[in-house]
């Protein structure tokens, strides 16, 4: 089955993050190909998957003498000053080609790079994503909200796939309904039992104790890649929900805590967050947790706080729905959780509030490891093209150079447009 790559340049294809690339970036120095540093396994990658039959462009902000010369490293096309997220320049270009277009449409593509620009491109095109950052990162994060990289920005943009290297990239790009994360498969009918890794945090002084948190599938704002299942998040609150979607939803949870991987850390327990009695269904998260079909007993170990008022709902800041958890959510007193290891499931990780909490209260409880697995993750919402409202033109994405906040523009002729110059702030954000 041929795909239609479009993949990055800079930071992905080549090593080129360091500021010191700008002028050649920029086309304000010229450069030959060979002096262009390439990333281990690039060519090689580039060069299996046309034998496989696939086609291969470059998509690259940069400036076209530049990266003209960077696509003869690779023999493949190459589309410059793309203007990423903004997808009209890469629809433009494809269009421009029948077989491109034919792989476009049935939806054999896919767009590779290695920051959450390219990412939002690609749930824009509504194609398949995948994040690979093959420079210095980190993979876990000993802070829980400070020191978050690049990684983590592109993880909440939710890319179908999060690579570590091209040799894994090849694989999936090979079978990729077989990478997909697992709840995601069991609606497309495969057997992957991968998850969105999202944090995993080691004892310094005991390599054996650690916490780490898991999502099984993408719950996408805005447009995304059909994998991703918004949809059946909001079946969890249908009152009218099947059982059959109950099982599902169980199920994903069975296929990825019995893989061996998981299953070999050898789990004592496995909770749930419990529902509020307000909650409706008032089994919303017990009625799934029920269903999971594992060799761990089963235990609700938290409870919350009759005096409850308001809804964590409605906390949308990271610190207030920390604060609002403090207050309601704690260990049942019977509860014993002293040198445990414990699965703890729930429903939907936003702003990882919960997650933490809970991670922190349990580790801090004695507990020898947490995996805390959730259903979903909500992803950042991708914006659709925006018309102006004043002239009717269509609007682009630009972003402050200083402030670094993001605005929508009918760009004017001053600044190479054909638009009016309204503009209208951006707000980024779960
Ligand atoms: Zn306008």
């Amino acid at each position: 089955m041929a795909m239609l790559i479009l993949i990055d340049l800079d930071g992905t294809l080549v090593n080129t993050v360091h500021p010191s690339w700008k002028e050649y970036k920029d086309g304000h120095t010229k450069i030959t190909y060979d002096k262009i540093p390439v990333f281990y396994g690039a060519k090689e990658f580039v060069l299996q998957r046309k034998e496989k039959g696939d086609c291969i462009v470059i998509i690259s902000d940069s400036h076209p003498d530049y990266v003209n010369e960077a696509a003869k490293i690779f023999d493949v096309d190459a589309v410059s000053l793309t203007d990423k997220p903004n997808d009209s320049k890469v629809r433009d270009f494809i269009q421009g080609y029948d077989l491109y277009q034919d792989l476009f449409t049935s939806g054999k593509c896919i767009v590779i790079g290695d920051t959450k620009l390219d990412i939002e491109l690609g749930r824009k095109l509504g194609v398949m994503t995948m994040g690979m950052i093959q420079y210095q990162t980190t993979n876990e994060i000993k802070d829980d909200r400070d020191g978050i990289g690049d990684r983590m920005t592109i993880i909440k943009y939710g890319p179908t796939f999060f690579v570590k290297d091209f040799a894994e990239a090849d694989r999936v790009i090979d079978a990729p309904q077989d990478y997909l994360y697992t709840l995601e498969s069991v609606f497309a009918e495969t057997q992957s039992t991968r998850a969105i890794k999202y944090n995993t945090v080691i004892d310094s002084h005991d390599r054996n104790s650690y916490y780490a948190i898991r999502c099984l599938a993408r719950q996408q704002s805005g447009i995304c890649d059909s994998y991703a299942r918004a949809d059946m998040y909001y079946q969890l609150s249908n009152q009218e929900r099947t059982d059959d979607y109950l099982q599902n939803m169980a199920l994903a949870v069975t296929r990825y805590i019995s893989q061996a991987s998981v299953k070999n850390e050898k789990w004592d327990v496995c909770t749930y967050i419990p529902d509020k009695a307000t909650t409706i269904p008032t089994d919303k998260l017990k009625a799934v947790f029920m269903r999971i079909d594992a060799e761990i007993p089963k235990q609700e170990l938290f409870c919350w706080d009759e005096t409850i008022s308001g809804s964590l709902r409605n906390q949308p800041i990271y610190a207030e729905r920390k604060k609002y958890l403090e207050k309601y959510l704690r260990l049942s007193s019977d509860v014993d959780v002293y040198n445990k290891s414990i699965i703890v499931i729930d429903d939907q990780l936003t702003t990882g509030a919960t997650a933490y909490y809970i991670c922190h209260l349990l580790m801090n409880s004695g507990a020898q490891k947490v995996l805390f697995i959730t259903l979903f993750q909500m992803t950042f919402d991708v914006l659709d093209n925006k018309v102006c409202p004043v002239c009717g033109k269509k609007m682009r994405i630009k972003i402050n150079r200083q402030k670094g906040n993001r605005f929508y523009s009918c760009v004017s002729p001053e600044y190479g447009g054909d638009g009016c110059g309204y503009i209208e702030n951006i707000n980024d954000s779960i």
